[in-house]
């Protein structure tokens, strides 16, 4: 049984099989308690150091000739990322952005199915992604349709089928809601998707690296996917794309820069494809991101995402605990899922007063964020994060707002948050 004492919590850490990864995690302010690890990671110490050898005795010392060995890092960093997404080799690859890669796929399953213009996501879905489908949609004369999202459980798979008929060409859904951590049914919206004769893509932004999908044994078409949220690679790194084996060369890439071709040095040849998943890329691989891709991705993949996950299920389920006795009298309320099988890896909380607790939590060390219009998210990242950090973050949270610290700041919210 749970207690809230301090004592039960570091029990559980001294019990915990993952306790030592926390500590593998670069920490120049050890009084911070960092729960924003769902919106840019923590840096590792061993991507640290990998960073400082890649500046130093890569770029440093070979320069130009560090392409011999940095030319395989868009695939190789994306095999890694497979065995975190039920991917076999040659399916993932590192590029771009998640809006680029969004945009890619788009345009690739409308071009592949002339007959279908319309693409399929829901309200509640990231605004790029939103954004990038419909724009992808619309420049192709076709539309973007929405499926009402629910804001605690996420998308209802019995309402989808109203929205699917032989005009669609994709739907595309996040795995995770990034704002009700709402982990949606990819079974059944994949099958739905699938039955109306449409593609299917996942994104999976927020559930790479804390939640386990199966992207092979599911049959998903395509996924997309960033690396700076629960794979830790660093503000900017690149994204990843999925595209099951058989479609790769079935579609095409509409922008079919250099690095998309067989052979990028073959200068004078004219455009031809490549054959597998290399072709999804575009231009030259940003190849500080994609160290620090490969050598976060590595420490995961070394424990494993179902370990990674239990430990995420029962920080969240113990948050959620806390908040309940000691938050929920001071005008608290929980707005995610109170089953831990149905929400990913971060805890939204409601108050009134939701930025400036955020605010005023920032100044004494704990760091989540706020999500207009009274939504508060703390995500205690499994990779990083102990269970005395969550009584000590929710110990602090408390106190803050029985001590009604937060009122003293401005109501006033800044551009980024
Ligand atoms: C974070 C996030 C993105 C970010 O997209 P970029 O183009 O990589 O900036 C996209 N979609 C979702 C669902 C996200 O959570």
């Amino acid at each position: 049984m749970t207690d809230l004492t301090r004592g039960w919590a570091s029990q559980q850490d001294a019990d915990d099989e993952l306790a030592s990864l926390r500590d593998s995690f670069y920490r120049p302010d050890p009084e911070l308690l960092y729960f924003a690890g769902n919106s840019l990671g923590m840096l590792s110490s061993a991507t640290r150091e990998r960073m400082h050898r890649l500046v130093d005795e890569e770029w440093g010392r070979d320069v130009v000739r560090g392409w011999q060995y940095w030319n395989s890092l868009p695939l190789d960093a994306g095999d890694r990322i497979g065995q975190l997404i039920g991917a076999a080799p040659g399916q993932v690859v590192v590029a771009d952005s998640i809006s680029v890669n969004l945009y890619k796929l788009a345009v690739a399953a409308l071009e592949a199915q002339p007959g279908r213009k319309v693409l399929v996501t829901d309200t509640g879905n990231f605004p790029t992604d939103r954004y990038v489908l419909q724009g992808a949609a619309e420049r192709r004369k076709g539309q973007l349709r929405l499926v009402p999202t629910d804001p605690v459980s996420g998308i209802n798979p019995d309402n989808v089928h109203t929205f699917l008929a032989d005009d669609v060409a994709m739907v595309a859904f996040s795995h995770v809601d990034y704002r009700s951590a709402a982990i949606n049914d990819v079974v059944a919206l994949t099958e739905q998707a699938h039955r109306a004769g449409a593609l299917v893509l996942w994104d999976l932004a927020h559930s790479v690296g804390a939640v386990p999908i199966e992207l092979d044994e599911l049959g998903v078409d395509f996924a997309v996917g960033c690396t700076y949220k629960y794979l830790n690679a660093g503000p900017g790194s690149p994204a990843f794309l999925y595209v099951r084996r058989d479609l790769q060369a079935r579609l095409a890439n509409p922008i079919q820069g250099w690095w998309s071709v067989a052979d990028p040095f073959d200068m004078d040849a004219p455009y031809v494809a490549a054959d597998g998943i290399a072709r999804w890329q575009s231009g030259t691989a940003p190849i500080p991101g994609l160290v620090a891709v490969d050598e976060s991705v590595a420490l995961l993949a070394e424990v494993g995402i179902e370990r990674l996950r239990a430990k995420s299920k029962r920080l969240t389920s113990y948050l959620i605990e806390l908040a309940d006795v000691w938050l929920a009298p001071l005008g608290f309320g929980v707005a995610c899922s109170r089953d831990a099988d149905r929400r990913g890896g971060h805890v939204v909380l409601t108050h009134d007063e939701a930025y400036r607790i955020s605010q005023a939590a920032i100044a004494a060390g704990v760091v989540g964020d706020a999500r207009p219009p009274n939504l508060l998210r703390l995500a205690p990242s499994p990779a990083t994060t102990s269970y005395t950090d969550v009584w000590e973050a929710m110990t602090r949270l408390r106190d803050l707002v029985a001590a009604e610290a937060h009122l003293a700041l401005p109501a006033q919210r800044a551009r980024v948050t």
